[in-house]
């Protein structure tokens, strides 16, 4: 155990001193890429923390980690802890102390979401012992970032990839992972700690507003909802699902369900729109949803004034 965080230690100091340029520049992808860094944040403490939050517990086997980029989930085995999800570069030691505030379990394993900086960020602080995991579209995206093409940091990539399930370690340690079609990206794993009954979304459900659709690594909003849909019907027994990055609170499953619903009505919306001849500008100012959406933040989140709605007319005008 000692020696493992060491080591991380060692591995973080050098990296550090060698890739310095790389990390800045890898800051930039991570703000695009990241949730609720366009515009004014959204109301209700849901805009980004710069800083590692404290560790939050689910149960004894299953914490979380809010800031910083994405939520780190914390899942702790009989051999050691499984980090989903390592935020912002440099963030690696704060995850770190948060996740020794529990246990004395070494890191063994890193699963991430999906291929953004603000997910990944910190991998490269986590010595090449530690087996890191992720779809398979994902592990091809994160060879294109500049951090990765260091090779210096190549022990940040994954070690393993799986196309559409794949389930890690067994018994009551198991976790599910699910692939089920394009939507945030095109490589969007949802994480599933199978005896704790909680779901790792990743940035597909980021929190309760519009998603970023990040067409560059393959996202679609034609897709968005009926993945989510594919994702509600082909994953059970699931009752909690924690966000990409609302950093108060998990949400619960009926939550995510309603997500998908959610951007189902944005792409029908818009099919509408664009057939009788509105601007995504206008489509978005006449965008009704039903009351159950009440707690949404549509404002002051992407793409401006039209929201989501430029995205997906350009996919529909394809
Ligand atoms: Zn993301």
């Amino acid at each position: 155990m000692k020696r493992l965080l060491v080591l991380g230690s060692v591995v973080v100091a050098g990296t550090l001193a060698a890739a310095g340029a790389t990390l800045s520049a890898q800051q930039q992808p991570a703000r695009q890429g990241g949730e609720g860094r366009q515009g004014a944040p959204p109301p209700g403490g849901r805009g980004p923390a710069a800083t590692v939050g404290m560790i939050k517990k689910i149960n004894d086997t299953l914490y979380w980690i809010p800031g910083a980029g994405g939520n780190t989930a914390v899942w702790i085995t009989a051999n050691g802890v499984v980090l989903v999800d390592t935020k912002n570069p440099n963030n690696g030691q704060a995850i770190l102390d948060q996740v020794k505030s529990v246990t004395s379990k070494p890191v063994t394993h890193i699963i991430n979401t999906h291929t953004h900086g603000d997910h990944n960020g910190s991998n490269i602080f986590f010595p090449a012992m530690v087996e890191i995991v992720s779809q398979e579209n994902t592990a091809a995206n994160m060879q294109k970032m500049d951090v990765f093409k260091d090779p210096a940091n190549k022990h940040g990539l994954p070690d393993k990839t799986f196309k559409d399930k794949m389930t890690v370690l067994s018994g009551k340690d198991a976790i599910d992972l699910y692939y089920y079609g394009a939507a945030h990206t095109n490589g969007d794993a949802f994480v599933v700690f199978r005896s704790a009954r909680v779901m790792h979304a990743g940035d597909v459900f980021a929190n309760k507003g519009q998603p970023l659709i990040d067409r560059n690594n393959g996202g679609g909003g034609i897709a968005y909802g009926e993945t989510i849909a594919k994702a509600s019907k082909g994953i059970k027994n699931v009752d909690t699902v924690i966000t990409g990055h609302n950093t108060e609170t998990t949400m619960t499953w009926q939550d995510f369900v309603d997500f998908g619903e959610f951007n189902r009505l944005f792409l029908t919306h818009a099919r509408e729109s664009l057939k009788a001849g509105k601007t995504p500008e206008q489509a978005m100012m006449d965008f009704k949803l039903p009351s159950k959406f009440s707690g949404y933040t549509l404002t002051g989140g992407r793409g401006g004034p039209a929201g989501n709605f430029g995205v997906i007319y350009e996919e529909l005008k394809q």
